[in-house]
């Protein structure tokens, strides 16, 4: 006879309780376990928690569970999907996992979205394509995102979501290095959430980000501050007059990175925090 429902959400529980950092986390990691391998909501398991778990499904949760506390893969890889601005998207190991903070530089971006003003929005380094396509899916007509990245990896998992999600018509995706997709063209919002962790911190990380995430998409190449040079020197080639420049801020690199943008002629630089109270985007203006 097979365990019951309730039964294999309080293993799971417990067992995620081992590497989760809150009840939240482990909340919400039980949450992608229960809607993911056993297609079940939480619903499920108040309406009816005697139901039965056929053997091999409850098999697959442990080896799960076991590559999540043992290896410590994050939960999204194991599942190989990832929530982002109501977007459910395509995860593997070859994209970072979007952050929840990354959000508010969708809702900045969205915010200078309109029909009359800003139209082209470039996504730099855009992994999954979270930042594209929650931009894409929320544009008013007549708008439109191309987005890059180095990794040809990190491209077809964003293909791959863009299609997933019916966005393929409104999201270009080029590859190579920063602005060399993209010569010769001119934008009205430049946006990135670039690779901003000194490599010199790499033993400070969590081991699921350090074990998992694709370095490429963690680490800035010689210091913190690399992308943030190369973004603010070259941005002014691609944008039109008044265009914008929208990035996410490591933490502690918000004053150098407005002095990487003040020095190199953008007037306005505003920076703001995330919910954590971390100064977390830049906002500037040619
Ligand atoms: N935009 C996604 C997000 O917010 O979830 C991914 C951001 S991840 C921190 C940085 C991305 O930049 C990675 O996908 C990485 O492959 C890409 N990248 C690294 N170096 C790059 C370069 N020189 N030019 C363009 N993209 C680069
Ligand atoms: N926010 C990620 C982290 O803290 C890093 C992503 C990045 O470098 N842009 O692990």
């Amino acid at each position: 006879m097979g365990i019951t429902l309730q039964t294999l959400k309080n293993r799971i529980r417990q067992t995620l309780d081992a590497v989760t950092l809150s009840p939240e986390q482990t909340g919400a990691e039980t949450a992608y376990i229960m809607r993911y391998i056993l297609n079940l909501d939480d619903v499920a398991v108040l309406s009816d928690p005697d139901r039965e778990i056929p053997d091999t499904l409850e098999k697959q949760v442990d080896e799960i569970l076991k590559c999540r506390v043992e290896r410590r893969v994050p939960i999204q890889y194991l599942v190989s999907k990832a929530w982002f601005y109501g977007l459910e998207l395509f995860v593997t190991p070859e994209v970072l996992i979007p952050r929840p903070e990354t959000e508010l530089l969708v809702d900045q971006a969205l915010a200078l979205a309109t029909p009359s003003g800003c139209r082209r929005f470039l996504d730099i380094g855009t992994g999954s394509g979270a930042i594209a396509l929650a931009v894409a899916s929320r544009l008013p007509e007549g708008c439109h995102v191309v987005a890059t990245d180095v990794s040809s990896g990190a491209l077809r998992v964003a293909g791959h979501n863009a299609r997933n999600l019916g966005l393929s018509g409104k999201v270009v995706f080029l590859e190579g290095s920063l602005f060399e997709p993209v010569e010769g063209d001119v934008f009205d919002v430049i946006l990135s959430n670039p690779p901003y962790i000194d490599p010199a911190q790499r033993d400070t990380l969590a081991p699921e980000v350090r074990e998992h995430e694709p370095a490429l998409a963690l680490f800035a190449p010689e210091d913190a501050l690399h992308f943030y040079r190369e973004i603010a020197n070259r941005a002014g080639q691609h944008l039109n007059p008044g265009g914008w420049v929208i990035v996410e801020l490591g933490m502690g690199l918000a004053e150098a990175a407005r002095n990487c943008f003040s020095g190199a002629g953008f007037s306005t630089v505003r920076i703001e925090p995330d919910y954590a109270g971390i100064e977390r985007m830049l906002t500037a203006r040619l």
